[in-house]
C-alpha cells in the first residue's frame, strides 16, 4: 500500500535531484548518477576545529583569529553556487526530500565524526516561532530526525529554543554580537548529556553554534559538537 501511495505520489511530485533540479529519472535514486559523480565532500586538508576546507595549516583563517566556543564541528560539502541553489530550494520552494539526500550524505560522510565524537543527543539548530510559521518547517530539525533514524541517537528538537528573532547585526562589535545571538536562545531544562551535536544545513562564520554552545554548557553540556551539510569558504 505505501509503495503504491508513493507510485501515485511519484506520478503527480517527482522526485528531482536535489542539484541540478531535473527530475529524476529512477525514482528510487536521491541524486541523478552525473551529480553523485561530481559532488564530492570537503577532504583534507581541513580546519581541525570548523572543518572548512584549509590549504595548509591546521587552523582556518578564522579559528585563528575567534575563539569558538563548540568542541568540533564539519560541514560535509562547499556552499558554492549549486549547493546554495539546492539549499534554498529545500528551504522556502518546497522541495522537501531534498533533505533525504542531505541527511543520507551527512550520515555517509559524517559518520566517521560522529561515531568519534560519540553524543548522546541530537539538537537541530532552532527557528523562531515566526519563521517556522512561515516557512511550515524546521529544515535543521528535518536533517537531525532523519540522524537521528540512521545514528539511533535520541533527538531533542525542544532542548533549545529560539526566542527573539536575530535583528541584522552588522553595526555591532564581535563582543556584541555574541552576547545578542546568545540571548536568541532558551534552553528548556537541565541537559544531562554531557555530549551533543549540534545540526544546521549552513555553518558558515560558527556564530550560531557558538551561541548554542554557550547556552548549553551553562546548563550542563560539557562538549558541543556540530554537523552541517554545507560549509563556507574562508
Ligand atoms: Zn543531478
Ligand atoms: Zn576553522
Amino acid at each position: 500500500m505505501k509503495k503504491l501511495i508513493e507510485n501515485i505520489l511519484n506520478v503527480f511530485y517527482p522526485r528531482c535531484c536535489p542539484v541540478c533540479q531535473k527530475v529524476l529519472k529512477d525514482q528510487n535514486r536521491m541524486i541523478c548518477p552525473e551529480c553523485e559523480e561530481n559532488l564530492h565532500p570537503v577532504g583534507h586538508p581541513r580546519c581541525f576545529l570548523c572543518g572548512k576546507p584549509v590549504n595548509a595549516g591546521e587552523y582556518c583563517r578564522d579559528c585563528e583569529k575567534h575563539h569558538h566556543l563548540f568542541d568540533q564541528g564539519i560541514g560535509i560539502f562547499v556552499y558554492d553556487e549549486r549547493m546554495r541553489r539546492s539549499v534554498t530550494r529545500y528551504k522556502y520552494y518546497g522541495c522537501r526530500e531534498y533533505g533525504d539526500f542531505y541527511a543520507a550524505a551527512m550520515y555517509r560522510f559524517g559518520r566517521k565524526e560522529i561515531l568519534r565524537w560519540d553524543p548522546q543527543l541530537i539538537v537541530p539548530v532552532p527557528i523562531h516561532r515566526t519563521k517556522l510559521r512561515m516557512r511550515g518547517f524546521n529544515q535543521s530539525e528535518y536533517l537531525a530526525e532523519r540522524l537521528g533514524r540512521y545514528t539511533g541517537i535520541p533527538v531533542d528538537p525542544d532542548l533549545v529554543q529560539k526566542v527573539r528573532r536575530t535583528p541584522s547585526q552588522k553595526k555591532l562589535t564581535a563582543v556584541q554580537r555574541r552576547k545578542n545571538l546568545e540571548s536568541a536562545f532558551r534552553v528548556t531544562r537541565k541537559i544531562s548529556e554531557k555530549r551533543i551535536l549540534l545540526v544546521d544545513d549552513v555553518y558558515t562564520t560558527g556564530s550560531t553554534m557558538d551561541a548554542m554552545a554557550a547556552c548549553l554548557k551553562k546548563k550542563g553540556g560539557e562538549k558541543i559538537y556540530f554537523l552541517t551539510l554545507c560549509t563556507g569558504r574562508t
